[in-house]
């Protein structure tokens, strides 16, 4: 399973997922088709399917157009703001690759509807914004307390387990050097592991919701 990162808008990353052996190629969360197709075509892959995580704008926008272009089956979580969903996501539902499949938890918080695919096997995880490195999702729809379960559910996968996050917002010179160097993989995998957001992520790190809508809050407000 080949893992290419998208750049798309200010901060946003679609990840484009390709299996060799069926040719099959999945786009997660496309904000926008036009960068997401020419990706795609840029390495002569066909999208056959599209991921959504939560029905914002920034993560489905793109969903029509692929699905007009490429005939692609879109798989999303249920609510009715997903444009042109062929297929309902989940808890315990999986998605298939070729042979990769991955399996949906819910994580609720960033948005009521939102979740995330595990490949297990694989040790890949695609947590749309519910987890980014050092941080996570606002809550715009959840409580605390079904963001703080959702967050330890995540930080519960093996330690190994890579994490792509749809935004990149500490470390966007990893952006920028994605953009300079498409083919360099190494820039592309400047990802997190659960290991790391054990260790570094404070809103893993918080010892329950309260302390976790605590520093939720004040992050709301935080100046750099
Ligand atoms: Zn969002």
């Amino acid at each position: 399973m080949e893992i290419v990162p998208v750049p798309a808008f200010s901060d946003n990353y679609l990840w484009l997922v390709h299996d060799e052996a069926s040719g099959e190629t999945a786009v997660v969360d496309p904000g926008d088709a036009a960068p997401v197709l020419a990706a795609a075509d840029a390495r002569g892959w066909t999208i056959t399917q599209v991921w959504n995580t939560h029905w914002h704008a920034d993560h489905t926008g793109g969903n029509l157009a692929i699905k007009a272009t490429t005939g692609a089956r879109i798989s999303a979580p249920s609510s009715e703001k997903i444009p042109g969903r062929d297929v309902v996501l989940k808890e315990g539902d999986a998605v298939r690759l070729g042979k990769h499949v991955g399996r949906v938890i819910e994580v609720p918080g960033h948005t009521l509807d939102h979740i995330a695919l595990l490949f297990d096997e694989e040790r890949v995880a695609f947590v749309g914004d519910t987890l980014f490195a050092m941080g996570c999702g606002r809550l715009f729809e959840g409580t605390p307390a079904q963001m703080y379960r959702s967050l330890q559910r995540l930080a519960g996968l093996p330690d190994e387990t890579n994490l792509y996050c749809a935004h990149e917002y500490t470390l966007s010179n990893a952006r920028f050097a994605v953009q300079a160097e498409p083919e360099n993989a190494a820039a592309a995998a400047r990802l997190t592991t659960v290991a790391q957001e054990r260790e570094t992520n404070p809103f893993v790190r918080a010892t329950d919701e309260h302390a976790f809508a605590r520093l939720r809050k004040d992050k709301d407000s935080f100046r750099s």
